[in-house]
């Protein structure tokens, strides 16, 4: 019985147990959901809002992301929205020739010109009307409003055709990047921008080893600067690869809560075959004690019997009589007891059996939940801990600082103009250089620092027992470690550096605080110059 119950005890320590892993779980979960929320939220903030349709398509998207919605009304949307960017294409007009119209209109037709100028003008000829047309035009641009005053004040100002032309070429060299700017306005930014948000999200999605090669070709679609059509198989793509982290969370969680159910239906069994093992126990003290009496009954008449008795032969029959109920008594007594000890055998073999089996299938959970739960807290990229692992980090630091009120810095670190490296050597480069990054920082923190990829091109140190003299000592060695680790691609060297920025707990605060701190420190360390570490 004592052994049974240990045995329980032990068995509602696991179950819970794994509940709290489940939980853990869960909460990593709701990370990776809130990170791909984020990305999605910006993606509609980033989008071109001259397309009424798909703004407001947009805009649903973001009270769907708030509302917490997922499955199937998001993953719909994500499919009407590609399709307003495919037609998104056709709709926009071919970006103006703002130079040849302007050229045109200024020099072409006389009598289209003629018609244009007002008839009270007429008489002071051809420089009116281009004045008219280059105010004209001028308002149409959007340009910021004291660049429109200078260049109205300068058409305003023109006496004579030199001075014309002259003021013509300097308009059509600012117009220059305003024609670059209107097309991708209408056409393409919306799309460049996308592209951008979209890489952006791709990089912080830190998907399981199984979904890598998935990820890594919707970033290939993305970084070749797709057009619209590519634009929309890559959105479909991470529809599809959202749903699919979805469906596999929802699927892990199932298989879960299905174990957990199983083990609260066995340890159901086996705690009613324990009552039943107590009901046998009574009733086999019932039976004794009733035996006791009986026995105790034939006895005392046996006494009277004898103590009475005159002649042999009737005292032999009363005797004998008496025997029997005894011995029929002991036997049925003895035959119950026999049952109940087969039964309880037979319930023994069954206990131990699905304890065995609940312990192998717990066994195997387990290591699958280990498993996984490591993986979860890695960076698949660089290997090193990533966000969640990070975060978990930070709690106990964080109480440990509380308690002992041993000192605690936060670093931040930042790959100074990363985006300039994939962009002229290739994404593939970026990660390679990301690993390697990576591996700079597992190697020479101290055992005591916790290091992890926060997301992106972003780091985090931890540097418990740690004043920010010597953080700072330890954050430049670093960054002086990065900025001459002599970071090679294909045989190119490609220049490497990083910004940092620092913060030490200090009373009251919160990891927040802490955090944002670091961060506006960083900030400043990026607005500075980069490549220096900065302390908030
Ligand atoms: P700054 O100095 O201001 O930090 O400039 P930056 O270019 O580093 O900053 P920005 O945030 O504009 O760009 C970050 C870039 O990092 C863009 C993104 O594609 C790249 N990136 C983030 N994660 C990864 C990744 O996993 N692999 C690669 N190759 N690039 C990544
Ligand atoms: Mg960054
Ligand atoms: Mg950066």
């Amino acid at each position: 019985m004592v052994e049974g119950d240990a045995g329980l005890e032990d068995w509602r320590r696991r179950y819970l147990d794994t509940l709290e892993e489940l939980d853990a779980r869960t909460r990593s979960w709701t990370e990776t959901e809130r990170v791909l929320r984020q990305g999605l939220s910006r993606l509609t903030l980033a989008a071109d809002r001259s397309h009424t349709v798909l703004a407001g398509q947009l805009e649903t998207l973001r009270t769907l992301l708030r509302s917490g919605a997922t499955g199937e009304p998001l993953r719909s949307l994500l499919e009407e929205i590609s399709e307003s960017i495919l037609q998104f294409d056709d709709r926009v007009e071919p970006p103006p020739r703002v130079e040849t119209r302007f050229w045109g209109r200024l020099f072409g037709s006389k009598a289209a010109a003629a018609a244009a100028a007002a008839p009270g003008q007429k008489e002071r000829g051809p420089l009116t009307l281009a004045r008219k047309l280059l105010q004209e035009m001028i308002d149409e641009l959007a340009t910021p409003p004291e660049q429109r005053e200078r260049m109205l004040q300068r058409v305003d100002s023109i006496a004579d055709e030199i001075q014309l032309l002259n003021l013509g070429h300097d308009l059509v060299t600012l117009l220059r990047p305003h024609v670059g700017q209107g097309r991708r306005q209408t056409a393409a930014a919306g799309p460049a921008e996308v592209t951008d948000v979209l890489l952006h999200l791709l990089d912080r999605i830190d998907v399981s080893i199984e979904l890598v090669d998935r990820r890594d070709a919707i970033r290939s679609l993305l970084t070749e600067r797709p057009g619209p059509a590519t634009l929309d198989r890559a959105i479909l793509g991470i529809a599809d690869l959202v749903s699919e982290i979805h469906i596999r969370v929802e699927r892990q969680k199932g298989e879960i809560e299905t174990f957990l159910k199983q083990i609260a239906e066995r340890l159901g069994e086996i705690d009613s075959g324990f009552q039943q093992s107590v009901i046998s126990q009574r009733e086999a003290y019932e039976e004794g004690v009733e035996l006791d009496k009986t026995v105790n009954v034939q006895v005392q008449e046996i006494e009277e019997s004898v103590s009475q008795a005159e002649d042999l032969e009737p005292l032999k029959l009363a005797l004998q009589r008496r025997i029997d109920v005894i011995r029929t008594h002991m036997q049925q007594y003895r035959s119950n007891e026999e049952r109940r000890i087969e039964r309880a055998e037979r319930e023994v073999d069954q206990l131990n059996q699905r304890l065995q089996s609940v312990q192998e299938e717990s066994a195997s959970l387990r290591r699958r939940l280990q498993e996984e739960r490591n993986l979860a807290l890695v960076d698949t990229l660089t290997g090193i801990p990533n966000r969640f692992a990070y975060n978990e980090r930070l709690q106990l630091e964080v109480a440990r600082w509380r308690r002992y009120q041993s000192p605690l810095v936060l670093s931040i670190w930042d790959i100074d103009r990363f985006k300039n490296v994939n962009d002229e050597y290739g994404h593939q480069a970026g990660d390679k250089a990301l690993k390697l990054i990576a591996r700079l920082f597992r190697d020479h923190v101290r055992e005591t620092d916790f290091v992890a990829r926060y997301g992106g091109e972003e780091f985090v140190v931890l540097l418990p027992e740690t004043q920010m003299e010597n953080a700072l000592v330890m954050a430049e060695l670093m960054r002086k470690r990065v900025e001459s680790c002599g970071f090679h691609f294909h045989g190119a060297p490609v220049p490497i550096t990083t910004s940092c920025g620092l913060s030490q707990f200090q009373e009251g605060d919160s990891a927040e605080q802490v955090f944002s701190r670091a961060d506006a420190a960083l900030y400043r360390a990026k607005a500075q110059g980069r490549n220096r570490c900065s302390v908030g």
